[in-house]
């Protein structure tokens, strides 16, 4: 056995040649990582799978639709012998070791005079783990401890002061709908990389706990009806901290794009002169219904989903919905802001033209733990939602897709809506099964939960 753990280098292969040997499975994983440290690639396989052909047409790698020749070596200075053929990697082998090549074997380690490393990046660092020892190398625990150290590095719990951003201005975050872990990695790391971080009511508030100590956290909740922060408080605050380079992160729920007046915060720091960046979140009237296990849009149901404010009634002279307009759509509504105009939204909704028997779910409180759905149609909206007690925040969607989500919650559609019991929600929930959870405003006794 051989006792030398394996000498670990960064190789720089920028506009120098690699040679892939194989177009399988392995080809496939290992070609965007070289691709992304600039190396030119060329394939060399009879077949390939439709990513590596796909590539191939895109003219990002050379694909050689044929078996590997000694020749193909020339100018190469790494290759990967990734076929499933043990001899052909030989043959690969043996001739990299002639031109002094390192080669890399995907069917023998030991035979290979180079390992790939469980590789990741974060924080202006690559991580490569590699076991030391042949007869002990395990893949497995190598990519769980880069996972682990990958986790650190991005949740701050390994320390890279030295390297966190410290350019000032201002990051506008999207914090997802709720539930800290459905929040993006790089929203994660600007926030804890952040000297300030100004928070909304609906921006995952667990996450504000595990900020260091020395973060300066500013909260603006805007709790409707309540005390306002005026917009233009805030837009000062985050100028005026970025001002005194300081790192801003501007904090929200949802995706700062969507009814966040994130828009209006860019808009001021450009006037100010101050560096601004967006990185979006999921937003709410997606995410919140498939965590209800609700789809936007089926296969022959719904073609069309349309996001709308329901902030405003109806009536209202400063409202910008074209709610006639918005009545002759087939496709799937969703409906955010609007508890308190559940009722006139779905009543104008039922006068210009859509049936009342139209399904609609109410989904409250998403991704958080006291996350409830209640079930209605049209018709029924309004007093499903008062006898059930809705509140905000909660995304109502009208539309077909609910009966196909919930087909037991609509069999009997002109009940009376029953009031429904609040349930727990698995978290994150990609469950494909509609949850047992959230009994049916417009079920009768006898249907199932
Ligand atoms: N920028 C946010 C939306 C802000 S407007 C986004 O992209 O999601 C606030 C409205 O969003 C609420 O009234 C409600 O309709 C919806 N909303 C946000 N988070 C929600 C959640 N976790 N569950 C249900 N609705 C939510």
């Amino acid at each position: 056995m051989d006792p030398y753990p394996p000498y670990p280098s960064g190789l720089r292969l920028a506009g120098r040649r690699v040679l892939m040997v194989g177009g399988g499975h392995v080809a496939q994983r290992r070609v965007p990582a070289l691709l992304a440290s600039g190396a030119l690639v060329t394939v060399v396989s009879p077949d390939a799978t439709p990513a590596i052909e796909a590539l191939a047409d895109a003219g990002e790698i050379s694909w050689q639709r044929r078996r590997f020749e000694d020749g193909d070596l020339d100018g190469v200075w790494y290759v990967v012998a990734a076929t499933d053929d043990h001899t052909a990697n030989e043959a690969v082998s043996a001739a990299a070791e002639e031109r002094r090549i390192f080669c890399v074997r995907a069917d023998d380690a030991a035979a290979a005079s180079a390992w790939t490393p469980a590789v990741g990046r974060s924080s202006g660092v690559t991580v490569a783990i590699l076991s030391n020892e042949l007869g002990n190398r395990d893949p497995r625990r190598s990519a769980a401890v880069r996972d682990e150290i990958l986790e650190g590095l991005r949740e701050g719990t390994i320390a890279a002061p030295h390297h966190r951003d410290r350019t000032p201005g201002v990051v506008l975050v999207g914090g997802g709908p709720g539930d800290p872990e459905l929040m993006s990695v790089a929203g994660r790391k600007a926030l804890m990389e952040a000297d300030v971080v100004v928070a909304d009511r609906l921006a995952p508030r667990e996450l504000l706990g595990d900020l260091p100590s020395t973060t300066e956290l500013v909260d603006v909740a805007k709790v409707p009806r309540g005390r306002f922060t005026a917009q233009e408080a805030i837009n000062d605050l985050i100028v005026a901290r970025a001002r005194e380079g300081k790192r801003v992160v501007r904090f929200k729920g949802g995706d700062s794009f969507v009814f966040g007046r994130g828009f209006e915060e860019v808009l001021a720091c450009r006037e100010a002169g101050v560096p601004v960046t967006v990185i979006p979140g999921l937003t709410s009237p997606v995410a919140v219904p498939a965590l209800a296990g609700i789809p936007v849009t089926h296969r022959g149901v719904a073609h069309d989903f349309t996001v709308l404010s329901g902030h405003l009634p109806p009536d209202h002279p400063g409202s910008l919905v074209d709610w006639e307009a918005v009545a002759r759509l087939t496709g799937t509504l969703l409906l955010m802001m609007a508890v308190e105009n559940a009722a006139a939204i779905a009543e104008v909704l039922v006068k210009g033209g859509r049936p009342p028997e139209t399904p609609v779910a109410v989904v409250c409180d998403g991704s958080m733990p006291a996350e409830r759905t209640v079930f209605a149609t049209l018709g029924t909206l309004g007093e499903a939602a008062e006898v059930n007690a809705v509140r905000a925040p909660a995304i109502i969607v009208v539309g077909e897709v609910v009966r196909i989500a919930y087909p037991d919650s609509y069999r009997w559609s002109n009940s009376i809506p029953s009031v429904v019991e609040p349930f727990e929600t698995p978290r994150p929930s990609v469950s494909q099964e509609p949850p047992p959870r959230g009994t049916s405003g417009v079920s009768t006794p006898g249907d199932a939960p």
